[in-house]
């Protein structure tokens, strides 16, 4: 497959193609879900779209296959809008542009590819027109319902709206996995935590000087697969760099503080500005200079880019419009709006209350699994960290993740006991809901009898310290059997988005002989 005209010989192919040439970011699946309704008119296939926007196309099982219990392949219909820095791609109307790097399909770094998840589309796509409408060859399929959700990359909005009732599936088959021979059988639920503790404001006493406290270049990371990694986490380094000035005699006040972008991510930088007496200086420097030597030494191969700044801002207390604090926001990564609702006056907060807050705020690793080993059972990821002048509190941002219901609010609990004490309000998100690991099932079975048959050799088994679409169903429809499994796709999210495309056709022909084997599956 050198080009993409004989790529597009495949009826796969020829889906995707439909797909990535019709706008859908998270939001705007609109269009792309009016085209798969008129696709399945045209095949002659039921379909409908739900009040939250999700389509389900259902397929009659193959003659003969009419007692195999129903099977639904679920794949979403979003994708993640980047592009690469000055490009002029506009996601509202334009293509995503398609390459072929040897066995890869690109944009050529222009964009994200999206085959997370249009190629799940496609491939369900294919399925549902296989040996449709005559039923040539052997091809013997159970019934068949395909569902594309809408919002997966934002909010689970579709997977949380679509109601179980319109299924008849006992099987679900979730296409939106990125490596193929390994199979996602369990994911972990979660729900964003948040933490607010009322700060007392001081003016700046006349004569302090300010300084700017950076923490940057760390490795980061996803918030729940990434968090066992070791990677540092910048808004505690900046709480720990803090804390050692404090011990080292040096006393100060914090203006500004901002840490991380968001609470899914592991934070790669972090950066407060700093009122203190001129003789303090020194001692907080030297502190700082020794604990950028220290945290290095604890992150090893993660922290060879980590740097601990320590600099003057401009000037004595600043007027208006020479304001050090907007440029340590802007340092630190604070949008505009923030830094111009900067008061003349500036005020600071004491730090004392700040670094305690940060330092006894739960994050990373809290239970590892007892029988599957290296797998995180329950974690949090502090992400973001503010505390604006003139907003009187600190707040903290964090996601937490786990496998069990149990465990989840566990953590929680810890965030509201630690607000108690510090007169902190806590709050939370709706949470989403896991997937529990069920070591036995037909479906499975099937999974892995049909993967030995196809490849000669059994997939790897896996759960993951992330949330997917199916924790909704299973949660809505407890009898229902799943696992999640695709073909290979790499730097997914990313303008270096690419998919195999031997993988994509391999994996296809394993889908078919699954779903070919679950239809002569009898007795429902
Ligand atoms: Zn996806």
């Amino acid at each position: 497959m050198n080009n993409i005209e004989s790529l597009l010989q495949e009826p796969l192919f020829q889906h995707f193609h439909r797909i990535c040439r019709i706008p859908h970011g998270s939001g705007n699946e609109a269009a792309l879900a009016e085209e798969l309704l008129c696709w399945a008119k045209e095949k002659g296939f039921q379909a409908e779209k739900d009040a939250a926007g999700n389509v389900l196309i259902r397929r009659p099982a193959s003659p003969g296959c009419e007692n195999a219990p129903s099977v639904m392949l679920q794949a979403h219909l979003d994708m993640v809008c980047v592009k690469r820095p000055g490009s002029l791609h506009d996601f509202q109307k334009d293509p995503i542009p398609w390459q072929i790097e040897g066995d890869w399909l690109t944009t050529g770094g222009e964009t994200s590819l999206g085959a997370d998840d249009g190629i799940g589309a496609a491939l369900a796509m294919t399925m549902l027109e296989t040996g449709w409408p005559c039923e040539a060859a052997a091809a013997g399929f159970p019934e068949l319902e395909a569902l594309f959700t809408v919002g997966e990359e934002e909010d689970f909005a579709g997977a949380l709206g679509f109601d179980m009732a319109r299924s008849r599936a006992k099987y679900l088959i979730n296409l939106d996995h990125i490596e193929e021979h390994t199979v996602i059988c369990g994911s972990c639920g979660g729900m964003r935590a948040d933490f607010r503790l009322p700060l007392a404001e001081q003016r700046v006493p006349a004569g302090s000087t300010f300084w700017k406290l950076t923490v940057s270049g760390l490795a980061g990371g996803h918030s729940g697969e990434d968090i066992h990694r070791g990677r540092g986490n910048a808004i505690r380094l900046l709480a720990r760099c803090l804390d050692a000035a404090n011990a080292s005699g040096c006393s100060f006040g914090i203006c500004v503080l901002e840490g991380g972008s968001s609470r899914l991510s592991i934070p790669v930088s972090a950066g407060a500005l700093i009122c203190m007496d001129p003789e303090n200086a020194e001692i907080f420097r030297l502190s700082a200079e020794a604990f950028e030597k220290t945290a290095r030494r604890e992150l090893g191969g993660s922290g060879t880019k980590l740097r601990i700044c320590i600099d003057p801002a401009v000037g004595a207390i600043p007027t208006a419009n020479a304001s050090p604090a907007a440029e340590v926001q802007a340092a630190a990564g604070v949008n505009r709006e923030a830094a111009e609702q900067i008061p003349p006056a500036l005020t600071f907060a004491e730090a004392e209350p700040v670094t305690e807050a940060i330092l006894l705020f739960p994050d990373g690793i809290s239970e590892m699994n007892a029988d599957l080993e290296g797998l995180v059972d329950s974690s949090d990821n502090l992400g973001e960290a503010y505390y604006r002048p003139g907003s009187g509190r600190l707040e903290l941002v964090s996601e937490i993740r786990a496998a069990r219901e149990s465990q989840r609010d566990a953590i929680f609990r810890r965030m509201q006991r630690l607000g108690r004490r510090l007169g902190a309000e806590v709050s939370c998100s709706e949470p989403y809901p896991g997937w529990e690991y069920q070591p036995e099932g037909k479906l499975l079975d099937a999974v892995i009898r049909v993967h030995d048959g196809y490849c000669g050799f059994e997939p790897f088994l896996k759960t993951v310290h992330a949330g997917l679409e199916v924790g909704f169903f299973l949660e809505k429809c407890p009898g229902l059997e799943a696992v999640s499994i695709g073909p290979d796709l790499k730097d997914l999210h990313s303008v270096s988005e690419r998919l195999s495309i031997s993988s994509a056709l391999h994996f296809q022909g394993y889908l078919k002989c699954l779903l070919e084997e679950l239809g002569r599956e009898t007795g429902v």
